[in-house]
């Protein structure tokens, strides 16, 4: 079996003390490397104690030494001995192989789309058909409950039906354990055995190898032999890439690479239409007054639609299965002519009439001189900042206007209120009557 050379070995106990003093012990010399395979060096330790300093403080620093030693991107693997850790044996990974987790629900079919989340559903339908060869890798980001799992599984379900036979869909946690498992046991290779060959990589709520830099590096080596190879690769996250916090640029530049899609909250619409969807999965009639009350009581994100659902679907067996709007009402909570609690456009026209002085129709309008847009713009932020409506329903209320325009229109806000102190007032002022308004 390969090892390191004595020299080496001794090259990193240099670097060791020289580099990493504070963490160098006497007891470092008389460590062995006993092997050294598929760029892991594994180092026996004489007992659990020094295992467990050596696992929990030394790895990066190790690695490093390793590094500068070889001259190349090994990493290290400590050993405990006697409890002889053997490569023998299956990792839990190979274990899993062939029985993908995913919920048989999560369809196509059963994903209703709308404004919010046309974009990453149709890249998710081009990616099922031709994987690896439209957009690569896909990276659909969101806010929770918006449906990023249930599209990539999707996307999955349908790739196997196509006949895609490797397709591996594993979240980012499974992903770190796999890992380091893979480490601990000295089996590297069988790590990336299993996860440089397959047809499609999907990892769900990859925001999470942010706070794992060793994962990181592997991942980064995964997905450039992934790609490389014209495999598919589809991730998602609750961030954008660069919205993500302490990824490095490397991995930032490379999921821009393909398409990078957001889902948004769902519109009044949307939400019916999941409210019906789901309905019919659960085999229910839902009046439609019922369907709707649900969809606007129901306004954070799908989950919240489900849970509606199956408190109105519990509550109404008292009543031998019958729903109508009153027994939804009671079931969830709300009674009649309660008050709206939320800010809604028509408040942001009044408050903009009122302080900029412009109509509500030239708030509408395709004017574009300043004494309209930029009253139009606060609106828009206003919008995003107080309501729930999506991009594209903002728009819907300012004359038609693309989610771009309405992007735009934002983030022009958010800049100017950085360097004009007065409007920054101004909005802190606004912001403040609407909620006040609301809560009166
Ligand atoms: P995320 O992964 O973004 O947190 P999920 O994919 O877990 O969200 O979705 C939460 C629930 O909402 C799931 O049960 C899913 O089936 C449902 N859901 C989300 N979006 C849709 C949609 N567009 N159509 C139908 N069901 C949806
Ligand atoms: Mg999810």
């Amino acid at each position: 079996m390969a090892t390191i050379g004595d020299r080496t070995w001794s090259e990193m106990l240099d670097y060791l003390r020289s580099r990493f003093p504070h963490l160098t012990r006497s007891w470092f010399d008389s460590l062995a490397p006993t092997d050294f395979q598929h760029g892991v060096i594994r180092i026996c330790c004489a007992d659990a104690v020094q295992h467990k300093y050596l696992s929990e403080q030394c790895q990066g620093a190790f690695s490093e030494a390793a590094q500068a030693a070889t001259g190349r991107l090994v990493t290290v693997a400590f050993v405990p001995v006697n409890t002889a850790p053997s490569a023998e044996g299956p990792l839990s990974f190979e274990l899993e192989e062939g029985q993908l987790a995913l919920n048989k629900n999560y369809t196509f079919e059963n994903f209703v789309s709308g404004p919010c989340n046309r974009l990453p559903y149709a890249a998710g339908l081009a990616v099922a058909e031709r994987p690896g060869q439209v957009y690569n890798p896909l990276f659909i980001h969101g806010d929770v409950g918006l449906g990023k799992t249930h599209l990539v599984q999707a996307i999955c379900h349908q790739m196997i039906a196509q006949g895609l036979k490797r397709v591996l869909y594993i979240s980012c946690e499974t992903f770190t354990n796999h890992f380091v498992e893979a480490i601990e046991r000295g089996c590297l290779h069988r790590f990336r055995d299993r996860y440089r060959h397959v047809d499609a990589l999907v990892i769900d709520d990859i925001q999470f190898l942010a706070a794992r830099e060793r994962s990181r590096e592997e991942f980064f080596h995964t997905f450039n032999a992934l790609y490389q190879s014209q495999r598919q690769i589809i991730l998602t996250a609750d961030e954008s890439p660069s919205g993500i916090p302490s990824l490095e640029e490397r991995l930032v530049s490379r999921f821009n690479w393909g398409l990078v899609a957001i889902i948004e909250h769902p519109c009044l619409e949307t939400r019916m239409a999941i409210v019906r969807k789901k309905a019919k999965l659960n085999c229910v009639d839902l009046p439609e007054d019922v369907v709707h009350f649900i969809a606007a009581h129901a306004e954070s994100n799908i989950r919240e639609i489900e849970g509606a659902l199956t408190r109105v679907m519990a509550f109404s067996q008292q009543f031998g299965g019958v729903i109508d709007l009153d027994i939804t009402r009671e079931a969830l909570g709300v009674r009649e002519g309660e008050p709206n609690k939320s800010v809604t456009i028509q408040d942001i026209f009044q408050a903009a009439t009122e302080h900029y002085g412009v109509r509500p129709t030239d708030l509408q309008s395709k004017r574009r001189n300043r004494s309209v847009a930029f009253p139009r713009q606060v609106c828009m932020y206003l919008a995003r900042e107080l309501t729930r409506l999506s991009l594209e329903e903002i728009g819907g209320y300012f004359g038609g206007r693309d989610h771009t325009t309405v992007l735009h229109a934002i983030r022009t806000i958010i800049d100017q209120r950085k360097q004009d102190e007065e409007l920054d007032q101004n909005l802190n002022r606004m912001v403040d009557l609407l909620r006040k308004k609301v809560t009166a």
